[in-house]
């Protein structure tokens, strides 16, 4: 995420939705999206109304995803791989596998108002996943595994601003937030049901089968 540091309200307005990347900011009324809901640049207006082929549709979607997650291209493609090689709907193992990353986690739990946030801290050293240290922000959880604050980060603001405007973790039926202790549980692989993610995934996977 880090790679799109100034442009990333400009990236929902190219996706023709709110990816949600800048914390408060987008669930305020300074949200660009919302102010100006056409693609980015002199001719914006005319872009939106240009007709998308099924290709287009397809590779927009995967964009979507990556810049939501944000991850590139070729870390994208493994983690699509990975999903393929599982049993299950490939589109639904695909997004499963990217709420598992360690940063993604992080934010959903309410410790980061962001991903790019939430990548930020665990690269700095602030959390820890069943007590070790874990700095490695596409760290894959498990169902059972503990993130926690370590005890040298518990005072940081920037977490308990984001836990005082969050509500995401404890509405998540597969995470479990315990605000007190500062820590929080992977219960469960999230159903698709239950990633609020508005995209077509289906569309990835059928990109991908060219
Ligand atoms: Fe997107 Fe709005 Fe958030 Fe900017 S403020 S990143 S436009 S949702």
């Amino acid at each position: 995420m880090a790679r799109y540091s100034d442009a990333n309200c400009k990236l929902c307005r190219r996706e023709g939705m709110k990816l949600f990347l800048k914390g408060n900011r987008c669930y305020s009324d300074k949200c660009a999206f919302d102010r100006r809901g056409y693609p980015p640049g002199q001719h914006g207006n005319a872009i939106r109304r240009r007709r998308t082929s099924g290709y287009g549709l397809q590779l927009r979607e995967k964009q979507k995803v990556r810049r939501i997650y944000g991850i590139l291209e070729r870390q994208f493609r493994n983690y699509f791989e990975r999903a393929e090689r599982q049993r299950g709907i490939t589109g639904e193992n695909l997004l499963q596998e990217l709420e598992c990353r360690l940063d993604s986690i992080v934010y959903r739990l309410g410790f980061a108002p962001s991903r790019k946030s939430a990548r930020q801290l665990v690269r700095h050293d602030h959390f820890q996943v069943n007590g070790r240290k874990a700095d490695i922000p596409s760290y894959p959880l498990k169902p059972g595994d503990i993130v926690s604050v370590r005890e040298e980060s518990r005072n940081l603001d920037v977490i308990h601003e984001a836990l005082k405007d969050a509500g995401r973790g404890s509405e998540l039926p597969w995470l479990r937030l315990d605000k007190a202790k500062l820590e929080g549980e992977l219960l469960e692989r999230p159903k698709r049901e239950d990633i609020p993610v508005l995209v077509a995934e289906q569309l990835i996977v059928e990109l991908y089968s060219k």
